[in-house]
């Protein structure tokens, strides 16, 4: 018997015990939603955020949820120990009995939620984080990227293919303007600015992008969210991505270049240091 409980429909169970339907419309055709939202020492960190954003998605897809996510993924993390978790939750359309693409308002959704054991970046401290390697690549996701949706097989492929090209992110392009990274959200610096894209339905609006611009905010440091080009990466002085599990990494090289002077920004290392502090307040209950 695993010793990994999962939240589905209602109940915790062993993760070997859970079962859904083979006519789960998750399961055929993608028909879901999900969210990653990360706990530190049994404590979520920007829980209300990523539960604002299932609802924008659960409410893009049609998809009626009436549920105490906050209770229940409480109860999951610490009966799977509490400590650094990020906790995962899907929720589908539900079972339709047979595969049929179209569905009727009678459904009942499937809601599971897991955990994966994640790293403690604030522990690990600014130089404990390693820069990455990108590789910048086609976008051929659909328009609606702002619905966190299953439907991730672009998003697999530009990552897979950054893996194999030595990087560790894929950033993508779409009609000559950078959207965003296979599972993260980009910025640039130049001379002292913070650049993002802007939101659209182009990208996902990150939580932590949400985060980086609130804190660049209260410490004064200049942004814009605007159009970026591949130029514009070629030519920034620092380039980060942002992402739950990871807060913000610094890019150190793009499709092998480097990135400015190729080490860890300034600006980098100030963000670093406003998250670590957020985190610190949200520890100590200051938040
Ligand atoms: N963009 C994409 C495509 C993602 O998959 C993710 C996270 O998985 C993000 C951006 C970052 O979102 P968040 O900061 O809420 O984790």
């Amino acid at each position: 018997m695993s010793r990994e409980i999962v939240y589905l429909n209602g109940e915790f169970l062993p993760a070997d015990q859970a079962r859904i339907s083979v006519f789960d419309r998750g399961f055929l055709f993608g028909d879901s939603v999900y969210e990653v939202i990360p706990y530190y020492r049994g404590v979520s960190f920007r829980l209300e955020q990523h539960l604002k954003r299932l609802g924008h998605s659960l409410a893009a897809l049609r998809i009626p949820l009436a549920l105490d996510w906050p209770g229940v993924l409480n109860e999951l993390v610490a009966l799977n120990g509490g400590g650094n978790l990020s906790v995962y939750l899907q929720v589908t359309r539900g079972d339709a009995g047979r595969r049929t693409p179209v569905y009727d308002d009678s459904m009942h959704p499937t809601c599971f939620a897991c955990c994966n054991p994640i790293r403690d970046i604030y522990a690990a401290g600014p130089d404990g984080i390693e820069g990455i390697a990108v590789l910048v690549t086609a976008d051929l996701r659909w328009h609606r990227c702002d619905i966190k949706a299953n439907g991730l097989l672009p998003n697999i492929l530009v990552l897979q293919q950054a893996r194999e090209a030595g990087a560790q992110e894929a950033l993508m392009i779409r009609e000559g303007i950078l959207t965003e990274g296979g599972s993260s959200n980009l910025f640039l610096v130049k001379c002292g600015v913070l650049y993002t894209p802007k939101l659209s339905s182009e990208i996902l609006g990150g939580t932590t992008r949400e985060l980086v611009l609130e804190l660049a905010r209260e410490a004064g440091i200049p942004y814009q969210e605007t159009d970026l080009s591949y130029e514009n990466l070629l030519d920034a002085d620092e380039v980060w991505i942002s992402s739950s599990t990871r807060a913000v990494v610094p890019v150190l090289e793009v499709d092998g270049r480097p990135v400015g002077a190729g080490v860890k920004g300034p600006l980098w290392r100030r963000m670093f240091e406003l998250f670590s502090q957020f985190h610190h307040r949200l520890m100590t209950g200051e938040n």
